[in-house]
């Protein structure tokens, strides 16, 4: 077992250190009082090669690997979680959806883009009426010729108005019988003709990001953007959160660190009973266990960052390590809040920024009570990890970094 990060690793977390901390942090509280993504975000993150970070050089990304992967989302949110939200869709949740499942031309169509940052993806599960439960989703593909005609309403959706790619998942078999069975995943372009979208304003959270609804009505997409084959879409559904929630705990892993600098910095300045409140021992306290959950959840989601990398199913670490950081990130976020008085409770300080970006994660990609529910099953018996029909790949250097 090795604990130490290698040159590469440690090069790329450095990296985005330096751009979020030089590009992003001086403005990021405007734009979420504005509630509107920075233009220039998505660019900069393309222009850098973090949208593609870790994908083969073949398909246009940077070829490094899944460790690698969660140590950018964890620097990403030390300073927002908008930017790590956009990892998680256009990367966790739409890209690998592609690399997993789809044919060698859906690769080169589509990955090849979205590995460069020249197109942005999205995934587009959840529905107004079906949320925790997706296998009540109600929004259809119907087989027409050689096209699909999709119509339907998706809810909550991530880079719903700046995404160009969406992984849909909609019912094709409305009769059959099993709830999860009859699904189906296509890859939809959001410029066709009868896609709408808007943002959601009001939010508690990631307002510096993008989160609103998709409608599709009478869209026709050609039957060669069905992703893996018909009736597989509820197992390619669950195989991208997989993916996207080990982006969400390593994000939130880094929002527990955000929340322990913070604390550490105002700990030491701010001043009672004659003496800073760092020398108060029910501060320290807040601060160990901020320690604490940090290490814990670092090492939970670089155990499901190794499990990717050797091309073993991760369902079981990923899912412990999304639960667990959420859980603690919210907490750590309102502890830095205690910390920091009454100053906490405005946004003169970063800290309420935080708590309000932390919520939103225990709710999306699994909220805590289904998280548990899952990891309850592994502990009965209920629930195993079998391999899939296709499984991500393995992270193999040689075959990720070669050009062709
Ligand atoms: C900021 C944000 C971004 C999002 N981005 C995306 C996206 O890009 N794509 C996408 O498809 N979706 C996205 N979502 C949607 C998100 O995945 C859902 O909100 C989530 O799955 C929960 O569904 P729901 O909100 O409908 O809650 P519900 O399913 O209605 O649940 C309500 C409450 O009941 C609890 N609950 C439900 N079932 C059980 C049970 N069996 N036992 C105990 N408690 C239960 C839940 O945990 C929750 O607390 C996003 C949501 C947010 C907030």
């Amino acid at each position: 077992m090795d604990f130490q990060l290698n040159e590469e690793q440690q090069m790329v977390a450095r990296m985005v250190r330096d751009y979020v901390n030089k590009e992003v942090a001086p403005t990021i509280k405007e734009w979420d009082r504005k509630q509107e993504m920075d233009p220039q975000v998505l660019p900069r993150m393309a222009e850098l090669g973090i949208l593609g970070v870790s994908l083969p050089v073949r398909y246009g990304g940077q070829g490094m690997d899944y460790i690698s992967l969660g140590l950018v989302c964890e620097e990403l949110e030390v300073v927002d979680t908008s930017l790590r939200v956009i990892m998680s869709v256009h990367m966790g949740l739409c890209s690998y959806a592609i690399l997993q499942w789809g044919s060698e031309e859906q690769k080169q169509k589509y990955l090849t883009p979205l590995a460069m940052g020249e197109k942005i993806g999205g995934y587009c599960l959840t529905e107004p009426d079906a949320g925790s439960d997706p296998a009540a989703l109600v929004s259809t593909a119907r087989r027409d010729g050689d096209d699909y005609i999709i119509n339907g309403e998706k809810m909550w959706i991530s880079l719903a108005t700046k995404a160009d790619y969406m992984i849909w998942i909609a019912r094709t078999d409305p009769e059959a019988g099993k709830r999860t069975a009859g699904m189906s995943a296509f890859i939809l372009e959001t410029d066709w003709p009868g896609v709408t979208s808007a943002d959601i304003h009001g939010k508690l959270g990631v307002r510096a990001g993008s989160t609103g609804w998709v409608n599709c009505q009478d869209v026709r997409v050609p039957a060669a953007n069905l992703l893996g084959e018909e009736g597989e879409g509820f197992k390619i559904a669950m195989s991208c959160l997989d993916n996207g929630r080990y982006t969400v705990a390593a994000g939130a892993t880094g929002l527990i660190r955000a929340s322990l600098e913070a604390s550490v910095r105002y700990a030491k300045e701010r001043h009672t009973f004659g003496k800073p409140i760092a020398e108060h021992q029910l501060i320290q306290q807040k601060l160990a266990w901020m320690t604490r959950d940090y290490e814990v959840a670092r090492l939970l989601y670089l155990k499901a960052g190794w499990r990717k990398n050797q091309g073993l199913r991760n369902t079981r670490e990923t899912g412990l390590a999304k639960w667990y950081a959420t859980d603690a990130s919210f907490k750590a976020a309102s502890e830095a809040i205690q910390i920091h008085g009454a100053y906490g409770y405005s946004d003169e300080y970063e800290v309420e920024r935080y708590l309000r970006n932390a919520r939103g994660a225990v709710i999306y990609e699994g909220s805590s009570e289904i998280q548990q529910i899952l990891q309850a099953g592994y502990a009965l018996g209920d629930r195993e990890d079998r391999p899939l029909r296709k499984m991500l790949p393995p992270y193999d250097p040689e075959e990720w970094t070669r050009e062709a």
